[in-house]
């Protein structure tokens, strides 16, 4: 074999152990795992490329997900091209397995954000639906960004200050209208090059702003989560979209973020994923304060010297009893 026989690609799809892998040459392999990858190669490779996880997964094989950079190889037998080896991830977006299985379930990986979708009007944006995208991007430790689209619905003040507890979060917000093309150059130059999760609620404009941007991708984004996927617990697999242009990156549409519950996010880590309280904690009386009716809470005193937004703390508040009362399964 020679250097030439050596392929590296992402893939972008994968079903029944058939994965869909796009190389730089614009070429989609349909390919599988190399069997002896399959078996003992994952996570014991000398020279780290494959990586376990996470500590809490040590006994587990690392399994391939949309998003993986692989090296393709010509399998021994023939000329037919296998998945030889999983490049080193830099990101992933994982949520634990319901119904106490072990382990978590990787929807996607390499991801550099996740973009939250949500109309200004039509339909109604709700705060709170939106704070749980967020708690989901901070739970897998990916930056987030908000689009409010459907401006032209609205009066653009009314929109900044409507949304305004996100740039004091810290979140990058884009006011988009798909429909009137406002916005869109600086959406785009956030979306080149970079691999994006685009999520938020049906109807606020996902398609519409993809196809303005990037004509020929013709994308449906969430709609397999909408039909077939609704109030299930499993997903149908993610895929990943090439942009067109000089620019590349990619837009992951991934069924199955919306419910913060269906993570399984521990209770405790969710003062990590609100970026105004993980600032604060620290200065709490005491260290396993809720913020809710423990003394000297720095977080709540916060809140009422307006520091940090009453709406965000009462998000906050409503995940965490949602995150209390439901039944750990692990
Ligand atoms: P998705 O479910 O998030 O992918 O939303 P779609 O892209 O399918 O858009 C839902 C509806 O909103 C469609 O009827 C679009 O024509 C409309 N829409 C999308 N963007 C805009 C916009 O910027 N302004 C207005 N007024 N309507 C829009
Ligand atoms: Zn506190």
């Amino acid at each position: 074999m020679t250097e030439h026989d050596e392929l590296t690609g992402t893939i972008t799809q994968g079903t029944g152990g058939l994965w869909h892998v796009l190389t730089a040459d614009g070429v989609i392999h349909e390919v599988s795992l190399r069997g002896r990858l399959k078996k003992a190669d994952v996570g014991r490779r000398a020279d780290g490329a494959i990586r376990r996880d996470t500590a809490a997964t040590t006994r587990q094989v690392v399994k391939l997900a949309v998003g993986d950079r692989v090296r393709l190889e010509q399998d021994e037998r023939g000329h037919t091209l296998a998945i030889a080896e999983i490049l080193p991830r830099t990101s992933r977006l994982a949520r634990r397995a319901p119904g106490g299985a072990r382990g978590e379930r990787v929807l996607a990986t390499n991801l550099d954000q996740v973009v939250v979708v949500f109309a200004a009007a039509r339909p109604e944006p709700h705060p709170r639906m939106l704070d749980r995208f967020l708690v989901i991007a901070e739970a897998n430790d990916l930056p987030a960004r908000v689009v409010i689209n459907k401006v032209d619905l609205v009066n653009a003040d009314a929109a900044a200050e409507r949304f305004a507890d996100y740039p004091r979060a810290g979140y990058p917000v884009h006011f988009t209208s798909a429909k009137q093309g406002l916005g869109m150059d600086a959406l785009r130059a956030v979306l080149d090059g970079r691999t994006s999760v685009l999520t938020g609620p049906s109807g606020a404009g996902k398609s519409s702003l993809i196809n303005a941007l990037f004509p020929g991708l013709d994308l449906r984004v969430g709609e397999i989560s909408e039909s077939v996927n609704k109030g299930r617990h499993t997903t149908v697999g993610a895929s990943l979209h090439p942009l067109p242009g000089a620019g590349g990156g990619f837009v992951v549409d991934t069924p199955g973020l919306r419910e913060v519950g269906m993570w399984e996010l521990p209770v405790a880590r969710l003062d990590f994923c609100f970026p105004e309280i993980r600032a604060r904690r620290d200065q709490c009386r005491f260290a396993d304060c809720r913020h809710t009716v423990e003394p000297a809470c720095a977080v709540r005193l916060a809140v009422e010297q307006g520091e940090v937004s009453s709406a965000r703390y009462d998000s906050y508040l409503k995940l965490s009893e949602e995150l209390t009362s439901e039944k750990p399964s692990w």
